[in-house]
């Protein structure tokens, strides 16, 4: 990465709105991942090669995209809707792949290293910056499902939905009992329903 923790940190609370411990935490699992997966300069020479995956819709899912550079509508970021603070990189040259997780105690770790600072997000920002990755995160290796569907570029298909006629990209459609394609709203139901009348 070229630029500094801090750099880092102000472009993200730029992007984000406000600067806040999250962004912080999201900094550095971004700096880490990308280490850890031999992504030297994600936003430059490497950027065709990470893909993250990220697990929770807040502040630190902005964070390691300003850092990393991934976007959703690159197809370079993806969200799974698990509720938890932790994000996936992958190598796709080298198929390296890590899972980094927020730890739980790190919350309790800013109260019991700094409880003379008064102010939590200074305490929380002082013991995030300063604590090494082993006390803020779990790292798993892990191998991803990752094919050529859900690869950057073009479409690869398209087919339209045999009930509401809407276009599916990528492979995303499940299949009816005679075979037909079927989105997965229709077939399985989705986050909304037509309203009647
Ligand atoms: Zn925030
Ligand atoms: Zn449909």
């Amino acid at each position: 990465m070229r630029q500094s923790l801090d750099e880092l940190l102000e472009e993200c609370g730029r992007l984000h709105g406000h600067l806040c411990a999250g962004q912080l935490l999201g900094v550095r699992m971004a700096l880490l991942g990308c280490r850890l997966t031999g992504v030297d300069d994600p936003r430059g020479a490497d950027r065709k090669k990470l893909i993250v995956w990220v697990e929770i819709d807040r502040c630190m899912a902005d964070a390691v995209g300003a850092v990393t550079g991934v976007r959703l509508g690159k197809r370079s970021l993806k969200f799974f809707d698990y509720g938890k603070v932790a994000a996936t990189f992958l190598n796709t040259e080298s198929s390296e792949a890590v899972r980094i997780v927020a730890l739980d105690e790190s919350r309790n770790l800013a109260d019991s290293r700094y409880p003379q600072i008064e102010n939590r997000k200074e305490r929380q920002f002082r013991t995030y910056r300063e604590a090494m990755d082993e006390e803020l995160f779990k790292v798993e290796r892990v191998t991803v499902e990752y094919g050529e569907m859900d690869a950057p570029g073009r479409p690869r298909a398209r087919v339209a939905c045999e009930r509401c006629g809407e276009g599916i990209n990528d492979g995303r459609e499940l299949r009816g009992m005679g075979g037909e394609p079927l989105c997965r709203p229709c077939a399985a139901g989705g986050y909304y329903k037509a309203r009647m009348g």
